[in-house]
């Protein structure tokens, strides 16, 4: 079985944590490799030449390459921006696939803009579409007040109509996604994501004894600095806490990794607010900003951590929450999507309102009186490494491929080629 992976606005072996470089670059890279461990799986992943020093082709192993196509410039363009460019990586693609003649099964693409490069392949090659949205423009616009382009909303509607298949990550999204849009049970799938529990073992004695010798409560956050992550309500929880509890407050650190290389900060506009707001309520010997860390470093900041604070205002699953829990680390989630069911209330942690301060404040209290009433690392990690594989994730998503491609009368909802948006 060959297939033709789609990244096209983030390449998968790219430093994680930065903007716009997060849990979706984890999904493909984990994905892919479980995949290409199949002995009849071959997966080229298709992205955006983002470094002119790097080889068209890279080999990662027998069974897996990534193909770095012109599509834009060369270098990081924010993705807001990348629409425009989708017609010059389609072509480059396409020029690829028939000099290469290299024939897939079926062609899996992610995130909207990889949607619509992916409609134009299966048109083209006769191929199914397997499609991920891993976030939705119009939840995101809902939880924020209108950010994403209109295109977003419109081709993330029209996927729903083309692709063969849609794969969600939650049973929460794909309910939405069946209102919304109003499709059969059918065409979507739900497959959970994994964790790497080689990478995020069990937490060792490294964090607690340091922070029970001090004193001190350890909090983590750890993903993407944007407005729909949330962080900014650690932050004005935090300062509730100084007011109403002083005592408490000397003992609490916040951790923050991701954001990408600190000398990025200065780009992002949401890293920037959030120093503003540290700098204004004297938070600044409470509040440490670490910068992206690869996975291997970030394990030992979820095993020194106290807790994971997750306050996503809207999240498809949440992978943080799983890679600490395989840690043995308890989570603080909002209250929302995948994220709820995957923490135990009360057992391998607590939640909160989204967008809520005083809520996120509570949170934290209670869990500071409770935390010896949890249930201890292992069985935490147990709980959800019983639940949450990359190898699970992979034998679920070869099945919806086999049965994609064994069914000649796949139930595709064609559009005439006008309604895809490319094409306005
Ligand atoms: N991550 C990382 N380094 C960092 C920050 C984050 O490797 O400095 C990874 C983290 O381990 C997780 C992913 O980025 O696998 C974030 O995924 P999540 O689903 O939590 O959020 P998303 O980015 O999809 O919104």
């Amino acid at each position: 079985m060959r297939i033709c992976l789609l990244s096209f606005h983030c390449c998968p072996y790219s430093l994680i944590g930065g903007d716009g470089v997060g849990g979706m670059n984890v999904y493909i890279k984990e994905l892919s490799s479980a995949l290409a461990q199949f002995p009849d799986v071959e997966v080229d992943i298709f992205t955006r030449r983002q470094r002119s020093d790097i080889d068209t082709v890279k080999t990662i192993s027998s069974s897996l390459r990534v193909i770095h196509l012109e599509g834009g410039p060369v270098g990081p363009v924010d993705r807001r921006d990348l629409y425009e460019f989708l017609p010059e990586f389609i072509e480059n693609l396409e020029e690829f696939l028939v000099e290469s003649q290299t024939k897939y099964d079926v062609v899996y693409s992610h995130y909207w803009l990889s949607g619509l490069v992916g409609e134009w392949i299966k048109y083209r090659f006769g191929l199914p579409l397997i499609h991920t949205y891993h976030t939705l423009g119009f939840l995101k616009n809902r939880a924020l007040e209108k950010e994403e382009h209109d295109y977003r909303i419109e081709a993330e509607r029209h996927l729903a109509q083309v692709s063969d298949q849609i794969i969600s990550s939650s049973l929460e999204e794909k309910s939405i996604l069946r209102g919304e849009y109003n499709l059969p049970a059918v065409k979507t799938k739900v497959i959970y994501p994994g964790v790497n529990q080689e990478i995020f073992r069990l937490r060792g004695r490294e964090g607690e004894t340091e922070n029970a010798e001090k004193n001190n409560l350890s909090l983590l956050y750890v993903g993407r600095i944007e407005p729909v992550k949330g962080l900014m309500s650690i932050i004005q929880a935090l300062d509730l806490i100084k007011h109403d509890d002083p005592g408490l407050f000397s003992r609490l650190h916040l951790k923050i990794v991701g954001g990408g290389k600190k000398r990025e900060f200065v780009q992002n506009r949401e890293i920037g607010r959030i120093q503003e707001t540290i700098e204004d309520k004297n938070l600044k010997d409470q509040v440490f900003f670490l910068g992206s860390k690869k996975q291997k470093e970030l394990r030992q900041h979820y095993a020194a951590a106290d807790a994971l604070v997750v306050p996503s205002l809207y999240e498809s699953f949440g992978l943080v929450v799983v890679e600490a829990m395989a840690c043995g680390t308890p989570v603080l989630v909002s209250k929302i999507g995948k994220m709820k069911s995957i923490v135990r209330e009360g057992h391998s942690g607590f939640s909160f309102r989204p967008n809520d301060p005083a809520s996120l404040a509570a949170c934290i209290r209670y869990f500071i009186s409770h935390q010896k009433s949890l249930w201890p690392g292992e069985k935490i990690r147990e709980d959800v490494t019983g639940r949450f594989s990359w190898e699970r994730t992979a034998d679920e998503t070869y099945e919806v491929f086999r049965s994609q491609i064994d069914n000649p009368l796949r139930p595709t909802t064609t559009l005439p080629r006008g309604g895809n948006p490319l094409q306005a």
